[in-house]
């Protein structure tokens, strides 16, 4: 497993304190770290057990210019079966016939498309560019509010049916996820403060742009939503974040209120949730939707930001991953990657929401 290796919640910490408030949920946030914690910890001692190794494959002299590969990036997807236990049953592999839990369809296929969608557009070779394979757990535990990937591999809950559902079934779930992955295996941002809430910015941009490559939509007929696919029946029509209106996504008895801010000057500056990781992400999220809106291209945006998630150091702040944006925005335009003006529109963008 990575030294960066993190494990990165779907459902923030402070909603989860409100669900637990709720008496939704037996699990309140460290019970499901705690879970989540067991979970791993058995693992990396079943994958001990048989002398293997959890880490990427150990080069070998004279192969350092081509490391070598770190799977055929198969899906692979298990079913827990209600318990904590990862990988416990595999339910279906890559090129297998479909099952007819849903979960599994919809997880083998949300991972397919995000797989395609670094493949086929941005050149990369699954989550680690040297073909990791895609280990997906479905049914983890009983009536989790929760998904979380934990440095090599997907969880998801079932939710509860009444405040989520099923977290496998949403495509921007499991891209948001994955692309922890992603952001793992590149500039490694730190899960704490600025370059925590860069780390789940990153994480929301390729959510909806994979969502929005998968259903074509443009960036001005795309909701812009993280997890309103995810809301049960309580919450119908609420969703976790909004890219385009921070601080606008939810406000319910249940849930409270979305406190993401839409600007530098309105910032959390506390200690929760990792010095606001879910929280501050708004601001960079919607200098993000802004650059998307006005290049009429949300990929071209992702390609600016893409090419900046492999460049930021792991400590970045978000006037780093303001400078940096624009830097690969020049790059890519004098490469004819994106049009001419990109540099302009992203720079106004991030000036817009008060960084640079
Ligand atoms: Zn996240």
């Amino acid at each position: 497993m990575s030294e960066h290796a993190q494990t990165c919640w779907f459902v923030p910490p402070y909603v989860q304190k409100e669900v637990v408030g709720e008496g939704r949920t037996t699990a309140d946030d460290s019970e499901q770290l705690r879970l989540a914690d067991d979970a791993r910890t058995r693992r990396a001692q079943a994958i001990a057990a048989v002398g293997g190794t959890t880490g990427p494959a150990a080069g070998t002299e004279g192969e350092r210019a081509a490391p070598p590969s770190t799977g055929t990036s198969r899906r692979e997807v298990y079913d827990c079966e209600s318990t904590t236990v990862q990988r416990k049953r595999l339910v279906r592999a890559e090129g297998d016939r479909e099952t007819d839990d849903a979960d599994s369809l919809n997880a083998y296929d949300n991972a397919g498309i995000v797989r395609s969608f670094f493949a086929d557009r941005l050149g990369r070779e699954s989550i680690d560019n040297r073909a990791l394979d895609l280990v997906l757990n479905v049914h983890f535990d009983v009536e989790f509010n929760n998904a979380f990937w934990d440095g090599d591999e997907m969880t998801f809950g079932d939710g509860d049916g009444v405040i989520f559902s099923g977290f496998a079934r949403s495509l921007d779930v499991v891209a948001h996820e994955l692309a922890h992955g992603v952001t793992q295996f590149t500039s490694g941002l730190v899960y704490q403060g600025e370059s925590g809430a860069l780390n789940e910015h990153f994480s929301d941009v390729f959510g909806a742009a994979i969502t929005q490559w998968h259903t074509g939509e443009s960036p001005s007929e795309a909701d812009w939503l993280i997890g309103d696919e995810i809301m049960g029946p309580d919450l119908y029509g609420e969703a976790l974040r909004s890219m385009a209106h921070p601080g606008t996504a939810y406000d319910n008895p249940v849930l409270g209120t979305d406190p993401q801010p839409a600007h530098y000057t309105d910032r959390y500056t506390g200690s929760g949730d990792n010095g606001g990781v879910h929280i501050n992400s708004g601001i960079p999220n919607r200098a993000f939707y802004l650059a998307a809106t006005e290049l009429g291209d949300t990929f071209e945006a992702t390609r600016i930001w893409y090419h900046a998630l492999q460049a930021l150091p792991p400590d970045a702040t978000f006037a780093q991953a303001a400078e940096q944006v624009a830097t690969s925005a020049r790059i890519l335009v004098k490469s004819g990657a994106v049009p001419k003006g990109a540099t302009q529109i992203v720079r106004s963008a991030w000036r817009a929401v008060g960084v640079g």
